[in-house]
This record gives C-alpha cells, structure tokens and sequence, in this order.
C-alpha cells in the first residue's frame, strides 16, 4: 500500500490518470464488463447511471423497501420517484413476484440491491424489466464478486453501480466508487458527466459534475483487488463457522441463502424479536453489532413528503425491528467466532 502512495506521490498526477484508468480496466475484467468508469462513491455511481439512461423528472423507479437510503436517494436526486417494494423474507432481496405490481407507465427503471452480500434473483428481474421494457441498474455495493446462476453481480444490468466506502468488501481509504456496463455510450456518458460534462479539456457539453475516483484512491484498490478473493473465501469461512456455532438456537433467524445465489457475506445479519436485548447483552460483553438498518426509508424524516406510514411496509419493518449484524471480518479467529456465538446462544436460550 505505501509503494502504492508512493507512486502516486511521486508521480504529480492526481485527479483522471494512469492509476484510475489501470484500476478500471481490472475491476472491469473482474466484474466480467467490457467497461468500467471509476467515481466519487456508490451514490453518485447510483446517480450517474440514472442520468446516463435519461431517467428524470416525472419518472419512476422501483426500489427496495428495506436496505439503504442511497439507492433512494439516487433516485430522487436523478428528478424521479422512488418506487418501493417488498423484499423476500427469507433472501432480504427485491421480491420479483411484487414488481410487475407496481409497474405504470412512468416507470423507467429498476435497482435491485444484493443485500449484505447476498446476489439477488437476477434471472426473474431481468425477464420482467424485459417484458415491461425497464432498464435494470444494480445496486451491487455489498455484494463484491458474488454471483447468481454463476454469473457474477455488477454484469447482468444495462448499467451497475457499486462503492468502494471503506467498510465495503472492496474499500478504499476513503469514498470511492464504480459503474460497470458493456454499453460504449453509456460507459462515455459517464465519463463524461463524472468530469464536469467535458470529454475535452475546458469544452463541456452537457451540465456536468465533479463525481471523479481519484488516482490514490485508484491505486490503492489496484493493491486490495488482488486480495479479494481471499478475503471473500475468509468471509464465507467464518459464515460457515457461524452457521455450524448458532444451529439450532431458539428464536434466532440465520441468513438463509437462495439454491442459485452466493454470498460473499459483507454482513451476516441474524435476526431475533429481542433483538434491542441481544445487542444490549453482547455489548456488555465487549461484542459490537451494528443494525443495517433501524430505519426503513420510507419512515425517515427526509422522505416525509411522499406520504408513507407506519404498515405501509410491514416486511421491511420487521426486518429493520429484527436484524442485528454480527461481527464477521476478513481476520476474524474461529475462537472469536464461538465465543461470540456462545454468548448469542446463553442469550436466546435464558
Ligand atoms: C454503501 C452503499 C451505498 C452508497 O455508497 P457510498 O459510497 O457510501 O455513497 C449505496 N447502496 C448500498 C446498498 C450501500 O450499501
């Protein structure tokens, strides 16, 4: 990392050079996309992509009801509606039997996210964005070389936003983030609108932003790409010791993985009705949860004006009432693994 920082140093180049253009042609080549344009962080990734597909004012987009607010907000930011629906209970996903539902003729668009890792059912939301003439967009910031069916997430939409947030499976020491396609124009479009609107230096287009990936960062997740996989098999290997430690615990719900998905596990999220005194009893011990997320966006304060109540959408309110995410990180001992399962396990059986 520091030759890394080095070079980039060294070099007097920070903004749009060799080191987010080398970082681009990777993580294309891993994401299995023809290209990839590197930018400022996942939410503007999200954004960038709607504005490239000319989505805006007057239209609408459908959303996850659970998972995070950026997804929405890229929407609303983009001039157009989100369009919330219901996940699967068990996968935490898009339910794709609930979108043909929603549909009307202004939607435009639709942005599955992989939540926590876990790919979505790509196959069945490609076949009604087909049908209904949708453009899909994935959501893929959690869910870093995963794949459905053996094709890997951030390659199946017409265009794919991920981040590289410190926190993600993939991070950078700062905000960072991507879009994937195999689509030129849309690939340019971006390019061009991420520096200003200007494809030619001081010549501008279209109104354009500065949403760059810049070249520390680039160069820095050059180094981390190479470690992925590992860090991903790592990931996956404490979710299998969790699995094995938490079996048959009362009353706790384990993450349940669809036959076709993988899971690269950027959290593992348990659920439990107690789940405030679960928190409150592994904090005493010394263990840190985290809840992804207490809120669904439809109750936050800033989407108040679209009107939404308490029960308008009671899965994804159970969810945000229920999950606790556990620790799991690349590094992490079996010990630390059992212990903490331990405490979970005197918890839910008192
Ligand atoms: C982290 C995250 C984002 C936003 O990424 P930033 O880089 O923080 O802007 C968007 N969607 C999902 C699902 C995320 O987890």
């Amino acid at each position: 990392m520091s030759a890394a920082f080095e070079k980039v140093y060294d070099s007097y180049w920070y903004i749009l050079g060799k080191s987010v253009t080398d970082f681009e042609a990777e993580y294309a080549t891993f994401s299995q996309t023809r290209f990839c344009v590197g930018v400022s962080n996942g939410l503007d990734a999200l954004y960038l992509s709607l504005r490239a597909l000319g989505v805006g004012e007057g239209d609408e987009v459908i959303v996850p009801s659970n998972g995070y607010i950026a997804t929405w907000l890229a929407v609303t930011f983009a001039g157009a509606t989100p369009v919330p629906v219901e996940p699967d209970v068990e996968t935490y996903n898009i339910n794709p039997a609930l979108i043909a539902g929603v549909v009307t003729s202004r939607t435009k668009a639709i942005i599955p996210i992989h939540l926590y890792g876990q790919a979505g059912d790509m196959t069945s939301i490609l076949s009604i964005a087909e049908a209904h003439g949708l453009h899909v967009i994935e959501d893929n910031a959690q869910s870093h070389g995963a794949s459905f069916k053996g094709r890997i997430t951030g390659s199946w939409g017409i265009v794919n936003a991920t981040s590289f947030y410190p926190g993600k499976n993939l991070g950078a020491l700062g905000d960072a983030g991507a879009i994937t396609t195999n689509d030129e124009q849309i690939a340019h479009k971006i390019g061009v609108l991420r520096n200003y609107g200007s494809a030619k230096k001081y010549y501008n287009d279209v109104l354009g932003h500065n949403m760059r990936l810049d070249e520390l960062q680039g160069a820095l997740l050059s180094v981390k790409l190479k470690h992925l996989s590992n860090w991903t098999a790592q990931r996956k290997e404490l979710a299998g010791w969790y699995r094995d430690a938490l079996q048959g615990v009362p009353g706790l719900v384990l993450p349940h993985v669809h036959p076709d998905a993988e899971h690269v596990y950027h959290l593992f999220v348990v659920r439990h009705l107690r789940r405030d005194e679960l928190q409150s009893h592994l904090t005493e011990k010394g263990i840190g949860t985290m809840i992804h997320y207490p809120v669904t966006p439809h109750l936050q304060e800033a989407y108040r004006e679209l009107g939404y109540a308490k029960g308008d959408f009671p899965i994804a309110e159970q969810l945000a009432a229920t999950s606790l995410s556990i620790p799991l990180w690349p590094g992490m001992t079996r010990e630390m693994v059992e212990w903490i399962s331990s405490e979970i396990r005197e918890f839910c059986e008192r």
